[in-house]
């Protein structure tokens, strides 16, 4: 992952013609859970029209509580993979298990290890014997090195298409989800050349405070901003307080987009 091993940044493709990495932006929108065909397709129409380029949307959801919604499972793969076609997108969808890794290669372009499973070393390994780019999320109490040397895992395991994505860590004050950590993306970039996203959905958890943390994160050099997007929150099976309308999502990639020419 370092910058001795490899000078110029890495860049990845990640189909239909999208790419991360060297100026070019993943920016991934979607629900936090597949619900439904219907209901995908429309939130992915909107985010698309929008401008995004990644469609996400999780199939097996890490839950706090074992009584929360747990996701659709292989029947919410089939849909993101029928949804991602329709509209020519690549998706990104999380996998938790080293017994689903290869159920999820055959149905997603990109693989998401979430924070909870950033060191589950079993699982990096077997993500890492794939070659799909896999969306490496920071742990929730992860320093930048252990980030790194989760990404290390995936890379000696033969697969170098490692993206991260910074998305807040615990920190003593409530007021926020997590704690976003925005310096990490200039000081990644010094250290690695992997490309680095921003999640300032599950980072702050509050609507009122992720489009400024979205244009933030653009603003320090992120390679992408990843942002959860309902078109009906208050029914979201899950995080539907953190998500953003489809039309305040096509405000924000407006914004975004305008900040990003003038870098
Ligand atoms: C998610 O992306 O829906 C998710 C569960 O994120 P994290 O692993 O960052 O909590
Ligand atoms: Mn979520």
């Amino acid at each position: 992952a370092s910058r001795e091993f490899q000078e110029h940044d890495s860049v990845f493709d990640l189909g239909h013609g999208v790419k991360v990495g060297g100026g070019s932006l993943m920016m991934i929108a979607g629900p936090c859970a597949i619900e439904g065909e219907d209901i995908l397709l429309e939130i992915a129409q909107a985010v698309q029209a929008a401008g995004a380029n990644v469609l996400r949307g999780g199939a097996f959801k890490p839950r706090t509580s074992p009584y929360s919604y747990q996701g659709m499972g292989e029947e919410g793969l089939k849909i993101l993979r029928n949804v991602g076609d329709e509209l020519g997108m690549p998706v990104v969808t999380e996998v938790m298990d080293p017994r689903q890794v290869a159920l999820v290669d055959r149905y997603s372009d990109i693989i998401q290890i979430g924070a909870r499973n950033m060191q589950n070393f079993n699982l990096l390994a077997e993500v890492g014997q794939t070659n799909r780019p896999v969306l490496l999320k920071r742990g929730m109490s992860a320093t930048v090195q252990d980030l790194l040397m989760s990404a290390e895992y995936i890379l000696a395991n033969g697969n170098k298409q490692v993206i991260l994505c910074e998305r807040g860590i615990r920190s003593f004050d409530n007021s926020t989800r997590n704690l976003l950590d925005l310096a990490i993306v200039p000081n990644v970039k010094g250290l690695s050349h992997l490309p680095i996203i921003v999640d300032p959905s599950h980072a702050t958890g509050r609507p009122d405070l992720i489009p400024s943390m979205a244009l933030a994160a653009v603003a320090a050099g992120a390679d992408g901003v990843h942002i959860e997007v309902h078109n009906c929150p208050e029914k979201a099976m899950s995080d539907g307080p953190q998500a953003l309308l489809p039309n305040q999502y096509a405000e924000l990639f407006a914004q975004m987009k305008k900040l990003a020419t003038l870098l």
